[in-house]
């Protein structure tokens, strides 16, 4: 009880004070645990969260719109975008292609009022704590590791090789998860989608007695744990 109580008072000291930790909300978590499809649920359902269209220089798949889903882009141009500082963060993903967020639209996104989704991996997480610290990192998880590996292989996207790889680097990634803010097990998309985006809602109509400098000391930005497993 005490720890949802911290929880609520949070979340809306962070509201109340018009930071942007509740406007600018990263999704991150392992290899296939469904942070695409939760981030194309909310980007169908819920037109008013802006999500942020990563630059990469990975070849497009098929179906997939310049511009909607990603800016592809050449090497050359990733490295003048990096140069030239248009990139929030960015990160070589999966030691193969590099992938990027690019800043403008996100700070004019912020700057209008709106709330801002990235979908990125952890490294990226933890470039964009570091340079906007009133973020909100959101972690979603598998409900067990069987059913990330079963999600893995059961989407037959990687060959063997690549999915050993990316489970070894998922099992590093999971225990980043104490960084994060907030937990999401991800049984369900539409469940797990809800859940993100009701972190991105400010919250309205609820005041705490406890003025500001009360706020209880946790060692850093405002935390909500929640179990491994849901
Ligand atoms: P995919 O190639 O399957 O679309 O994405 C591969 C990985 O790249 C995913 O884990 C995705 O979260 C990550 N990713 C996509 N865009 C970005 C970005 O802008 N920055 C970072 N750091 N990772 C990204």
């Amino acid at each position: 009880l005490q720890r949802r109580r911290l929880r609520e008072f949070t979340a809306d000291w962070v509201s109340d004070h018009g930071g942007t930790g509740d406007r600018l909300v990263v999704l991150a978590g392992p290899t296939a645990v469904g942070k695409g499809t939760v981030a194309g649920y909310i980007r169908e359902h819920h037109p008013d969260v802006k999500l942020s269209v990563s630059a990469t220089t990975r070849a497009p798949r098929p179906g997939e719109v310049e511009g909607e889903h990603y800016y592809f882009v050449s090497d050359d141009e990733f490295d003048r975008m990096i140069a030239a500082g248009e990139l929030l963060e960015w990160a070589t993903v999966h030691n193969a292609y590099r992938y990027g967020t690019p800043r403008g639209p996100v700070e004019e996104a912020i700057a209008a009022g709106n709330s801002v989704l990235l979908e990125i991996d952890i490294q990226g997480a933890r470039s964009v704590r570091r340079a906007m610290p009133e973020a909100t990192l959101v972690f979603l998880l598998p409900p067990t590791w069987d059913e990330l590996v079963r999600r893995l292989v059961g989407r037959g996207t990687e060959s063997p090789a690549e999915q050993q790889r990316r489970l070894e680097t998922a099992k590093v990634e999971l225990a980043a998860v104490e960084e994060f803010d907030h937990q999401v097990v991800n049984h369900e998309v539409r469940e797990a989608a809800q859940k993100v985006v009701d972190l991105m809602r400010p919250r309205r109509g609820r005041r705490h007695a406890a003025p500001r400098h009360d706020l209880p000391r946790t060692g850093g930005a405002p935390h909500s744990k929640e179990s491994l497993h849901g």
